[in-house]
């Protein structure tokens, strides 16, 4: 029989689940709080895969996920162990909130230190409770509030194990991302630990293709890993395009923007994608954008100020056209095609 999973003085005996809490720092008000996580330990050897959501509070797609998850039926047969987080930022999520009550933003903080800023001490407890008892992971983020992401993955994709996975997750669209910004990704990247991130959808927002998409992702990648068999339903999964570049358009002028482009939209350089009217004078201004490619992020509020972020627009090697209908096929599947989800046990 397999070893058991020991985190947090608790072990976890083959082919067994269990709920374990990782104390938090108290509220000021000296309640209690902890960081819930549930280990799913089978019987056979394998990766050891965490999954992570909400490090920003606000950011919900991902607790959903992680609950359709923890619910399928193909964990009955896992080999190797997942480690699920579906609440990092316990105090986020309580004020509806991206950030730590000290203001700073977890996903800046990693790989944090035991002695450091509260932020420091959560991303610390992160790495040394979840992290370093894993071999892969996955965290799931969406856009910020009133701003929505097409679903894609950021991951180092010039590290080949990590474009492996990210090329199975099954998105269309993949950013490379290289940068060193203090995030959990580059922490468990210096451990040595391949990991993607997944982006879809909007802050304080449940949306459904963006929570099938990602709930299909986990599993691809889990098959991938070798921690499932392979799916008996013959899914679609999207050759991804990676983006070369990325850019946002900004507003102009302030006032209330009416868009016409629509998440996934594929435009042209100098292409009008809304407008911007000055709520007192009824003026117009054009919202134009300097690139061609396509839209994969996206303001939702029509109140913008001049100089804010309304899209975000990534540029492709590829044919942009390919990259549009991809998207569009990738929408659909997961809006109409219900075959092709792994669906929870009611
Ligand atoms: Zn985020």
């Amino acid at each position: 029989m397999r070893a058991p999973f020991v985190i947090q003085g608790q072990s976890v005996a083959a082919d067994q689940r269990a709920m374990i809490d990782v104390t938090l720092p108290k509220l000021n008000s000296h309640t209690s709080l902890s960081m819930p996580l549930h280990v799913v330990h089978g019987r056979k050897d394998g990766p050891r895969l965490f999954v992570s959501a909400a490090v920003h509070g606000d950011e919900l797609n991902g607790v959903e996920i992680i609950r359709r998850l923890l619910e399928s039926k193909a964990l009955r047969r896992l080999s190797g162990t997942l480690v699920a987080a579906p609440v990092v930022n316990v105090y986020g999520l309580i004020h509806q909130s991206r950030y730590l009550p000290d203001r700073r933003d977890l996903n800046r903080s990693f790989p944090g230190s035991a002695s450091g800023s509260l932020a420091a001490r959560v991303a610390y407890l992160v790495i040394n409770e979840i992290v370093k008892h894993c071999t892969h992971g996955i965290d799931l983020h969406t856009g910020a509030i009133h701003r929505t992401n097409l679903p894609q993955i950021r991951a180092n994709l010039d590290d080949p194990e990590t474009d492996t996975l990210a090329r199975a997750f099954g998105v269309p669209v993949l950013l490379n991302a290289t940068l060193r910004d203090g995030s959990l990704r580059e922490a468990a990247a210096a451990l040595g630990i391949p990991m993607l991130l997944y982006e879809a959808g909007e802050g304080l927002r449940f949306d459904e293709i963006s929570i099938r998409a990602g709930l299909n992702g986990i599993l691809n990648v889990m098959r991938a890993l070798g921690m499932l068999s392979p799916s008996r339903q013959r899914a679609r999964i999207p050759a991804p395009f990676i983006a070369r570049s990325s850019s946002w358009t900004r507003a102009p002028e302030s006032g209330l923007l009416r868009t016409l482009v629509p998440l996934g939209a594929q435009v042209q350089r100098k292409e009008l994608l809304g407008y911007i009217s000055d709520p007192y004078t009824g003026t117009q201004y054009e919202v134009r954008t300097h690139i061609g490619g396509v839209v994969i992020g996206r303001t939702q509020t029509p109140l913008v100020h001049e100089g804010e972020a309304l899209y975000h627009i990534a540029r492709f090697r590829d044919d942009h056209d390919d990259v549009a209908d991809e998207v569009e096929a990738f929408q659909q599947t997961h809006m109409d095609n219900d075959e092709a989800i792994v669906l929870p046990i009611v």
